[in-house]
């Protein structure tokens, strides 16, 4: 058996930790049965965005002439689209690979990890090995559980009978479907289906909240689900209860659940009643993310779970087992790939240089590649209501700085902070939200956590932070305001 200092199970986040530790001059091993990088560079966020990018640009092509720009969307070479994003996603991952394999300290086994006790993995090849050899198992003085996740599959009445894509399937098709129906209101179903609408398929969209994009701050997923109507025709409130297969299509019975407010809300007046049915050529299932800790055998370790199979750990990250530790989507705690790498970096130094770094989400951000863009962090006001916490909120449309007017951009910056000026939360849903929230995260995480700390430091004019100098100066103790206030300007 070989013995390693780092054992990670995992090629995506987790494998910063194995390259990490070999830089320090351990030996480190990873153990990956897919494309190096994990979900996120093959089935995630970059072929998301890059077929997201598209879609901004065919939306900017609409959007010219009211600008007195002469172009149109002539044209869409979908086929080549996918298969352009498909190569380069996929070289990069085996570019990712081939740097590991020729770093120095790091021992990259291929196929699927298992348990065989608490510091021991037995690795099932892919298959590819010739002799039919099957490798011993290796033991690690730590060992890192980075496996991620995969889509839920829910129950739903005929699943079993007809064609179905998940987010694994869906970024590459060859063709654009006509028409789709997503399920699932949450970020990965409002991403795809403002893609599939802004390339010109007909698509409906089940949410089962009354908003999509449910866990935002209300006001946001307002926001959003109006937004996205220009893309789909969205049935929040609504439960995929059966799908069938008919003329090479799908058939769709969307029930209004329990969640949905009882009124009308399908844009043609269809889903008047209890339940209504949506033809498509495809069903995509857009209904959450499963770890992928079944099949590690983790009975053979004192490795905890919760009901849903995420493991759980302690503020350090470390599982119920000594040197057995957890990060990323395996956790349930963060689902984004900005929040896996910053675990990463806590274990890395907790193992590497017994740090003791707890694990700390208070300024963990978050974002959706929607039209407009959604970004956060922090609370909601739904969950400082249910806290019972005093907090005091200013809401400020993007109009309110001269590139917002110029631009004639919808959106707003939401920000939540507590009576003595601590940052509670800020919500962010307009163009570039991703890039304007930085600065928040900045101030929450290494400022003092007040508003002032965002609306004292200069911002660039006319740039659109001038939007979230403003929301945040209505809030501060600047005595002599230079915040910008277009909105009369605008109108
Ligand atoms: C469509 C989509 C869009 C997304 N967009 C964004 C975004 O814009 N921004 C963002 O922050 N996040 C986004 N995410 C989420 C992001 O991809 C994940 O949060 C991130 O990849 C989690 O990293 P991880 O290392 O925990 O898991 P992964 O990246 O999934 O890596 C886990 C790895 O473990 C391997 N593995 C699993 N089991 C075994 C085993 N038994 N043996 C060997 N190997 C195993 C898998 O093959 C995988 O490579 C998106 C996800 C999806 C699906």
């Amino acid at each position: 058996m070989t013995e390693y200092d780092i054992v990670v199970i995992g090629g995506g986040s987790g494998s910063q930790v194995a390259t990490a530790a070999a830089d320090s001059g351990l030996e480190a091993a990873v153990i990956e049965r897919g494309p190096l990088g994990g979900a996120c560079i093959t089935r995630g966020c970059v072929p998301s965005k890059a077929l997201i990018h598209r879609a901004d640009v065919a939306e900017e092509l609409r959007r010219a002439p009211e600008i007195g720009l002469d172009a149109a969307l002539e044209g869409v070479a979908y086929a080549e689209i996918t298969s352009s994003i498909r190569d380069w996603v996929y070289e990069r991952a085996a570019r990712q690979e081939r740097s590991l394999e020729e770093a120095d300290g790091v021992a990259l086994y291929r196929g699927e990890g298992r348990f065989v006790d608490e510091r021991t993995l037995a690795v099932d090849s892919n298959g590819d090995e010739t002799d039919g050899d099957v490798p011993d198992p290796i033991r690690g003085d730590h060992v890192v559980v980075a496996v991620g996740s995969r889509p839920l599959i829910p129950p739903i009445d005929g699943l079993g009978a007809v064609d179905f894509l998940t987010s694994d399937d869906a970024l590459f098709l060859d063709e654009r479907p006509d028409s789709i129906v997503i399920v699932g209101g949450g970020y990965i179903g409002a991403e795809l289906g403002y893609f599939f609408g802004a390339l010109g398929a007909d698509v409906s969209l089940i949410g089962r909240s009354d908003v999509l994009v449910p866990r935002e701050d209300g006001a946001i997923s307002e926001f959003v689900t109006e937004s996205l109507e220009r893309y789909c025709d969205v049935y929040a409130g609504h439960e995929a209860a059966a799908v069938e297969a008919e003329d090479g299509g799908v058939v769709v019975t969307a029930e209004r659940g329990e969640n949905g407010d009882g009124e009308d809300e399908s844009p043609d007046g269809e889903g008047r009643g209890e339940s209504v049915d949506l033809e498509a050529d495809r069903l995509l299932l857009a209904t959450g993310r499963r770890p992928n800790t079944d099949t590690l055998d983790l009975e053979e370790t004192g490795v905890e779970t919760d009901g849903r199979g995420y493991v759980e750990t302690d503020s350090i990250l470390e599982t119920a087992c000594d040197g057995v530790w957890a990060l990323g989507d395996v956790l349930g705690e963060q689902p984004f790939k900005h929040a896996a790498d910053y675990e990463a970096r806590v274990v890395a130094a907790n193992v590497l240089e017994d740090a003791g770094h707890e694990v700390e989400y208070e300024a963990m951000p978050r974002a959706i590649f929607t039209s407009p863009q959604v970004a956060s962090v922090g609370e909601t006001e739904d969950e400082l209501e249910n806290a019972d916490r005093e907090y005091e909120s200013t809401t400020v449309p993007f109009d309110v700085a001269p590139l917002g007017v110029v631009l004639e951009v919808d959106g707003f910056v939401k920000v939540l902070a507590s009576p003595n000026g601590e940052i509670l939360g800020c919500h962010v849903v307009g163009p570039q939200a991703s890039i304007l929230i930085q600065e928040v995260v900045v101030a929450m995480e290494r400022g003092s956590g007040t508003v002032d700390d965002v609306a004292k430091p200069v911002h660039v004019h006319p740039a659109l932070s001038e939007v979230v100098y403003a929301a945040f100066d209505e809030l501060s103790s600047n005595r002599y305001s230079t915040a910008p206030d277009w909105r009369d300007v605008g109108g």
